[in-house]
């Protein structure tokens, strides 16, 4: 196999970021390539072909909130039912079923139909999810939409380290701006406030309490978080998990003590007013 681009012969499986669009829109996904060393031009493989495939259109499912390829196939096992028993009992026929849990995207009504008869108990989604979903990419966000699923294993990852939401918004702010530095966006678009103790996730308390009503983190001794299962890190880009770790790295050794004190003298933070929303901007100007 020989690089397109610039003939370089030596590629790399790396995790990347794509935006391939499904039913006319962009979807945003990352999986892996085949990276050209040389030039750093992603190629595919099949399998990373269909890979990609049903990663888009589940990604595209997400954001209208349809039901992913795997919650169809989770339906129909938990009725332990073949794909021939489930066609039969959604009076559907059994090639949709088929399609559905791969890579062809159910309509809307075929959706309600699986969720009404599957899944009664079909938790609603969050006014918070509505909230931050309202927001288009600015430079508020590091230029990409919120990422509900990237913010919590974002925190599943350095509460480890950090321990109390105090440190823990720190090292939120700095991953997200740094990324942002290096790579012109942010991890999880997240949008940072100046409030009195630092930079801090808009609406954090309301995030984390949502995420302990779900029991992704559960509440120490006085005001510290802990989280049950370890984070899943196969949902950040290469770049992404670098990033996470070097700041993790940081917070080693002190809990984030550091951190905090540092983002105090941050331009981010000294040049926002109080309470406002800090600008990207500053990014170029981190101290770490
Ligand atoms: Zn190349």
């Amino acid at each position: 196999m020989k690089c397109l681009e610039c003939s370089g012969d030596k590629f790399e499986e790396k995790k990347c970021r794509f935006t391939p669009e499904v039913k006319g829109e962009e979807v945003e996904i990352i999986v892996p390539a085949m990276v050209c060393v040389k030039c750093h031009t992603p190629f595919m493989n099949d399998t990373q072909m269909n890979q990609m495939r049903k990663a888009a259109a589940d990604a595209y499912r997400k954001t209208y909130d349809l039901l992913t390829s795997e919650e169809i196939v989770h339906f129909r096992n938990l009725f332990g039912m073949s794909q021939a028993a489930f066609s039969n009992y959604l009076k559907i026929g059994e090639a949709s079923i088929k399609r559905w849990e791969t890579y062809f995207v159910q309509d809307a009504s075929q959706d309600e139909l699986i969720r009404l008869k599957c899944d009664e108990a079909y938790a609603e989604y969050s006014a918070l999810n509505v909230h931050w979903k309202s927001h288009s990419p600015d430079i508020y966000s590091g230029k990409r939409c919120f990422s509900w699923e990237l913010f919590k294993q974002a925190v599943k990852y350095l509460i480890g380290v950090t321990k109390s939401p105090l440190f823990l918004n720190k090292a939120l702010f700095y991953a997200d701006f740094k990324h942002y530095q290096l790579y012109g966006k942010s991890i999880t678009g997240t949008r940072y406030a100046h409030l009195e103790y630092g930079p801090c996730p808009e609406q954090y308390t309301n995030l984390f309490n949502f995420m302990l009503q779900e029991n992704m983190l559960i509440q120490t001794e006085g005001h510290t978080l802990n989280t049950i299962e370890p984070a899943n890190l196969t949902i950040f880009s290469a770049s992404e998990k670098e990033v996470l770790e070097s700041i993790a790295n940081l917070a080693k050794s002190d809990g984030g003590k550091k951190l905090l004190k540092m983002s105090h003298q941050e331009d981010a933070y000294k040049n926002s007013e109080s309470m406002a929303l800090i600008s990207y901007e500053f990014a170029k100007n981190l101290k770490i």
